[in-house]
C-alpha cells in the first residue's frame, strides 16, 4: 500500500530525466579526421578491444581536440566491457578510482584511460544498490559505477563537444546531441538541464571555464546562466579534487583567460577567499600582481620552461598575506614572526578549499621567506642568499612584486646586477650598501617598525 503511495512520485522524478538521444554518424568526409589523428597505442587498444567482441570508441577531448586542428593532450576510450574485462585484456593496465572505477593501460610513459559506458541512473538504482552509485541530498552524484550503453554513456558526459565517439574501424564519428555543430559554433553547452547537471557535479562549472578559456569558446547562454547562482556549491566539493581542477584551470597555458572568466562568474571567490578579499580592498594592486603571474607562467609554458604549483601559490596567496602580517604587526607582533604567522593562517584557510600538498605550500613558503631576506645584503648574507636552492624562485617573485606596483627601493635591479657582477664589483656593491637598507640592523628597544616587504603599491587604498 505505501509502495502505491510513493509510486507517483518516483515516476515524476524519472520523466526528468533526458530522453534517449539518437546519434548523428558522420562520415570521415564529413568531419575530416581519421586514425591518424589519434596515438597509435589509443587506436589499438580501442582495436583490441573490439577483436575481443566488445564496442569501444575514442572520445571525449581526444576527439573535440583533433576536430579543432589541436593535438590532443590524452586519449580516452569508451568501452562496453567492464574495468575487469579490460583488465583482462591488457597484461599492461590496473584498475582505479573509486568515484569512478577506470583502467589505465599503460605504454611507457603514455597511458590510455578505459572507462566503461555509464548510465545516468535512476535514484531506483541507488536504494538498491548505494556501492555502485550514490547521490547526495543536493543531487551530488558521489559514486557512479552504474555500467550503460553508448548512448547511456553519451548522455552521462558534460559537455555535447564531449560526447563524441569515433569508431576507429571505419572512422566514423557517432554524435548523440548537437557536439560537432557545435565545435563548428565554438560553443560550450552542457548536455540535458543545465543546473541539474552542476548540481550533480559542481566541477562542471570550472570545466566550463577552463574549456572557454582554452579553446576560445562561448558558454552558451543556458549553460553560462546558472553559474553565478550555483558557484558555492564548489564548497562542497573535496579539496583534493579542486586542487586538481585548479592546477589545470592555471597550468594549462591560458591563466589569463581562465583567471577573468573565473571572476566573471564569482567562482574565483570560492576557490580564493582570501584572496578575493585582497581584491576587494587594493583591485588594481592585486589584479595586476595576479595577472603579471599569469601572464608569466602561461609564457613559460607557450616556450616548454617548467612552471611550479609552488610559484602560483605564493603569487595567489600573498595579497591576502601581507595584510595579514601588518595586521599582526599592528597588535604588536614583530615583522618576522608575524610574516610566519601570516604565512601559516593563509595557508591554512586556504588548505580548507584547496588541498595543496606540503610539497608545493613549503617551497611557497620558502619564496615568502626570502622576501623578508633579500633586502638584507650586508656582509655575507648577499652571498648566502645567492646560494640558496630557492633564490632563483625568490628573485623572479620580488621582480613580480615590482612589476605590479610594489616600492622596493630598487632591489629587484640590484639582485640583477649582482648576479652578473665579478667578486670585486660585488664587494664594492656590499660596501655600497652600507647606511642603506641592506645594513645589519640595528637592536631597537622602541615600538618593532615595518621591515615586511610593502604590501602594496597605495594608490588604490
Ligand atoms: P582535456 O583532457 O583536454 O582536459 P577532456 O574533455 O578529455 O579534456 P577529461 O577530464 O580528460 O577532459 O575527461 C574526459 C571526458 O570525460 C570528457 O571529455 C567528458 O566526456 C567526460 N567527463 C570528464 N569529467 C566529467 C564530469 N565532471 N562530468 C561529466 N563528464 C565528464
Ligand atoms: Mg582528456
Amino acid at each position: 500500500m505505501l509502495k502505491k503511495l510513493f509510486k507517483p512520485f518516483r515516476l515524476s522524478r524519472q520523466r526528468k530525466e533526458p530522453k534517449p538521444m539518437q546519434p548523428t554518424i558522420l562520415d570521415a568526409h564529413e568531419h575530416r579526421i581519421n586514425c591518424a589523428h589519434f596515438s597509435r597505442n589509443s587506436a589499438n587498444v580501442a582495436v583490441r578491444l573490439q577483436q575481443a567482441g566488445f564496442e569501444a570508441y575514442l572520445v571525449g577531448g581526444c576527439v573535440r581536440d583533433s576536430l579543432l586542428g589541436v593535438t590532443p593532450k590524452d586519449f580516452d576510450v569508451a568501452t562496453s566491457a567492464t574495468p575487469e574485462q579490460v583488465r583482462y585484456e591488457f597484461r599492461n593496465s590496473r584498475i582505479i578510482g573509486r568515484r569512478f572505477k577506470l583502467v589505465h593501460v599503460h605504454f611507457g610513459r603514455e597511458l590510455i584511460e578505459v572507462a566503461t559506458f555509464r548510465s545516468n541512473h535512476s535514484q531506483d538504482d541507488e536504494e538498491n544498490n548505494s556501492d555502485i552509485s550514490s547521490h547526495d541530498a543536493s543531487g551530488r552524484i558521489l559514486r557512479d559505477n552504474v555500467y550503460g550503453n553508448m548512448e547511456d554513456d553519451a548522455q552521462r558526459r558534460d559537455f555535447t563537444m564531449n560526447a563524441l565517439y569515433f569508431d576507429v574501424s571505419n572512422e566514423k564519428i557517432h554524435d548523440y546531441s548537437t557536439g560537432f555543430a557545435d565545435i563548428k559554433r565554438r560553443l560550450i553547452r552542457l548536455i540535458g538541464d543545465p543546473e541539474q547537471r552542476y548540481l550533480e557535479d559542481p566541477v562542471r562549472m570550472l570545466r566550463a571555464i577552463r574549456f572557454a578559456a582554452k579553446l576560445d569558446f562561448d558558454i552558451e547562454d543556458d549553460t553560462a546562466e546558472p553559474i553565478r547562482r550555483l558557484a558555492h556549491l564548489l564548497r562542497d566539493i573535496p579539496s583534493a579534487r579542486l586542487y586538481e581542477e585548479v592546477l589545470k584551470l592555471f597550468l594549462s597555458g591560458y591563466a589569463v583567460r581562465t583567471y577573468e572568466l573565473l571572476r566573471e562568474y564569482n567562482l574565483f571567490d570560492e576557490l580564493f577567499p582570501g584572496t578575493a578579499k585582497a581584491l576587494a580592498k587594493q583591485p588594481e594592486y592585486v589584479d595586476r600582481l595576479l595577472r603579471n603571474a599569469f601572464k608569466n607562467t602561461d609564457h613559460r609554458i607557450s616556450i616548454d620552461r617548467p612552471v611550479t604549483p609552488a610559484f602560483l601559490f605564493a603569487a595567489l596567496l600573498w595579497p591576502a598575506l601581507t595584510t595579514r602580517a601588518v595586521s599582526l604587526q599592528n597588535d604588536g607582533m614583530h615583522a618576522l614572526p608575524a610574516m610566519q604567522e601570516a604565512a601559516h593562517q593563509v595557508l591554512l584557510e586556504q588548505v580548507q578549499r584547496i588541498a595543496v600538498p606540503k610539497r608545493f605550500s613549503l617551497p611557497t613558503r620558502e619564496i615568502w621567506d626570502m622576501q623578508e631576506r633579500l633586502p638584507r645584503r650586508a656582509g655575507k648574507r648577499a652571498d648566502t642568499l645567492l646560494a640558496n636552492p630557492r633564490f632563483r624562485a625568490g628573485y623572479d617573485f620580488l621582480l613580480l612584486r615590482e612589476e605590479s606596483g610594489e616600492q622596493t627601493q630598487g632591489l629587484g635591479d640590484w639582485w640583477t646586477d649582482y648576479q652578473d657582477a665579478s667578486d670585486s664589483q660585488r664587494r664594492e656593491m656590499i660596501s655600497n650598501l652600507s647606511t642603506k637598507s641592506g645594513a645589519p640592523r640595528k637592536r631597537r628597544r622602541s615600538k618593532p617598525r615595518s621591515k615586511i616587504p610593502a604590501p602594496a603599491v597605495q594608490s588604490d587604498e
